[in-house]
């Protein structure tokens, strides 16, 4: 069986996946710019059905460039950015991996919004790139 874990900074929030994750993106829309201190940020998305969350979270909603209305959640007490939600797609959760207990897991397969980074960013040249929004998983 398969048991990912993962939580914020100060260990607030904890939580867990009973399955593989469906896929691992970097993106560098802008608004992922913000949360990655410049950088792109690494998203691994899970099924909401099979992922498991302990702990208060703060959530900050807004409409991101792909023009859905996207939840954004972190901890209210130390800031780390652990999860993105959009409404139009309640199965699927975005887990920032920076918050993953093994990193490791999180192994990108493409990296998308390529449109929106600047010009000295580190994009892998291995991965397929997606100047905007891809389809939906
Ligand atoms: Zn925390
Ligand atoms: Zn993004």
């Amino acid at each position: 069986m398969v048991e990912i874990t993962g939580g914020c900074q100060c260990g607030a929030v904890r939580f867990r996946a009973t399955e593989a994750p469906v896929a691992t993106r970097a993106c560098w829309c802008r608004v992922c710019q913000y949360i990655a201190a410049g950088n792109a940020t690494v998203n691994v998305c899970f099924q909401t059905g099979s992922f498991f969350v302990e702990g208060e979270l703060a959530d900050y909603e807004a409409v991101a460039d792909s023009g859905n209305r996207m939840h954004r959640r972190f901890c209210p007490r130390c800031g780390t950015p652990l999860f993105s939600e959009a409404e139009n797609r309640p199965h699927l959760i975005f887990v920032r991996a920076g918050a993953l207990d093994d990193p490791e897991i999180a192994r990108p397969v493409a990296t998308i919004w390529t449109a929106s980074a600047p010009s000295w960013a580190c994009i892998d040249a291995a991965l397929p790139t997606v100047e905007r929004q891809p389809p939906p998983l």
